[in-house]
């Protein structure tokens, strides 16, 4: 089933609405053009939305191609919030923006004949839905049937979130004054073709000398600040990029320092990431050094894939570099793979799934693919894979981790994904990875160094306020401003 691509005007008196108006829109059509309240050329599809208040109800009206959809909610009252004038506007955007994605939801499944499987959720954590009404003191099973009913999301993802919030429950939760720990190496081998992420291709290498200094750099001063601050080191996380693109001299000197500086956390982890990259000298760095969780990702086990999304890696080399790691003593290794690359079908993807099955990683995290905007397969216009292909993937993926005794335990989406699907993080039973979840659920404050790092620190005042400083991403602008990124950072640890 592909979707249909469009262009679309949409008349809307909420202008301030109309990005997740699109959004909506994306559940059901592979947009190409996109306009809010202007004139139509003659090839774009019109969407006409009216809204109205009449005391305390909002009526919601959408029309397109013919069909109209009305809807109705009650709005929140003002004098239920006296004094809180912000929770107030919060509250009552909150509604009347989920009355006219709703709507408009219902609306384009009638004209589609569609059902996206995450219904009319569009947000990347819809277990904070789970949450919200877990506080709102609804039981897992009320929360569940919450979010089947208001935003239609189906019960095979609703049972999804459940067994993820339980997992989740089992871990012990971050408490205000603990902070976890980000370090960015944002060098790789080469390009990956669905990648954005703005690092840089190792190349020559003449890059890395000045960013690890500035980054070491940035590393003591972010420790001094954790000890300022008084926050307590809860989980530490390498990743880029990929840390080990760099060389077993680089990589030490990081480890070293990582491990001197960022003492007692409960749980270290290293990306790395890229099989090729891989060698005896660096395991040997991270075992001695303690570091007990680490990421080999081969995204797919088929040599052509790997060819055709530049990965400068083979099958084997995935295997090879596992099965060393085993060899060494690593008892927790995770691995990523992507569902609907490039050329793959679902019985490309059950091959990767039998390797997988047959090394026996103690985690697995299984990606959707999503075409990101700066990403090569954007650029070549690559097609996102059918909707029931993505989807059977994604079954295969979750039937594998099953056969490995592995339990769903994060999860997130993203936009423009391969069948409106997720990417899952699968654990067997004590290998959850902390910060995984911590960085999803958005519950702890990060200190995140290194260029492109954002580092967020959460107040506990209201509701999980959320503040962030975030690192310039382009490496040589990072080594040139790396003293601005620590004041950055000390502004929003230490006001
Ligand atoms: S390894 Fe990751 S960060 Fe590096 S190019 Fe590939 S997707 Fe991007």
């Amino acid at each position: 089933m592909r979707m249909d691509t469009i262009k679309v005007v949409l008349y809307t008196p909420q202008d301030g609405f109309a990005n997740e108006l699109c959004d909506v829109l994306k559940l059901f059509f592979v947009v190409e053009e996109w306009q809010v309240n202007s004139e139509a050329d003659e090839n774009a599809e019109i969407v006409t939305h009216t809204y109205e208040e009449c005391g305390e109800r909002a009526v919601c009206t959408f029309a397109f191609r013919g069909e109209t959809e009305q809807r109705e909610a009650v709005l929140p009252a003002e004098q239920d919030y006296e004094g809180q004038n912000e929770k107030y506007l919060v509250a009552y955007k909150r509604i009347s923006k989920r009355l006219c994605k709703v709507t408009l939801y219902e609306l384009l499944k009638r004209v589609t004949g569609k059902r996206p499987p995450w219904g009319s959720l569009t947000g990347i954590r819809p277990t904070r839905l789970i949450y919200e009404r877990l506080e709102a003191g609804l039981t897992l099973e009320e929360a569940q049937r919450y979010v089947e009913n208001e935003f239609d999301v189906s019960r095979e993802k609703s049972d999804l979130l459940r067994r993820i919030v339980i997992e989740q429950q089992k871990l012990p939760a971050p408490s205000v004054e603990e902070a976890d720990v980000y370090i960015s190496i944002p060098f790789c081998r080469t390009r990956c073709a669905y990648c954005s992420f703005p690092g840089e291709a190792v190349g020559k290498g003449k890059l890395i000398p000045p960013y690890l200094e500035a980054l070491l750099w940035e590393m003591q001063q972010g420790a001094e600040l954790l000890r300022k601050s008084g926050h307590k080191l809860r989980a530490l996380y390498v990743g880029g990029g990929t840390p080990s693109a760099l060389n077993e001299e680089q990589f030490h000197l990081l480890m070293e320092e990582t491990m001197r500086l960022f003492s007692g956390a409960c749980e270290y982890t290293v990306e790395a990431g890229r099989p090729d990259t891989i060698t005896r000298g660096k395991l040997e760095t991270l075992k001695r050094l303690n570091v007990g969780r680490i990421s080999i990702n081969p995204q797919t086990m088929n040599d052509d894939t790997l060819r055709v999304i530049g990965r400068d890696h083979t099958a084997q080399q995935a295997e090879e570099a596992f099965l060393m790691a085993r060899e060494m003593g690593f008892d927790d290794i995770n691995m990523d793979v992507i569902a609907g690359l490039p050329g793959e079908n679902a019985a490309h993807f059950a091959h990767t799934m039998d390797c997988i099955r047959a090394l026996k990683p103690d985690s697995l995290t299984v990606h959707t693919l999503a075409i990101k905007r700066s990403s090569r397969l954007n650029l070549e216009k690559y097609p996102l894979p059918d909707a029931a292909i993505a989807a059977e993937m994604v079954r295969l993926g979750a039937q594998t981790a099953d056969e490995l005794g592995l339990e769903p335990y994060y999860l997130y989406r993203q936009k423009y994904m391969a069948g409106q699907q997720q990417n899952v993080g699968y654990a067997r039973p004590g290998k959850a990875c902390l910060y995984n979840i911590d960085i999803m659920e958005e519950t702890t404050t990060i200190l995140a160094m290194g260029a492109g790092a954002i580092s967020k620190r959460v107040f506990p005042d209201r509701e999980l306020r959320i503040e962030r400083a975030p690192n310039v991403t382009n490496v040589c602008v990072y080594i040139d401003r790396v003293q601005e990124m620590a004041r950055r950072k000390e502004t929003l640890f230490l006001d």
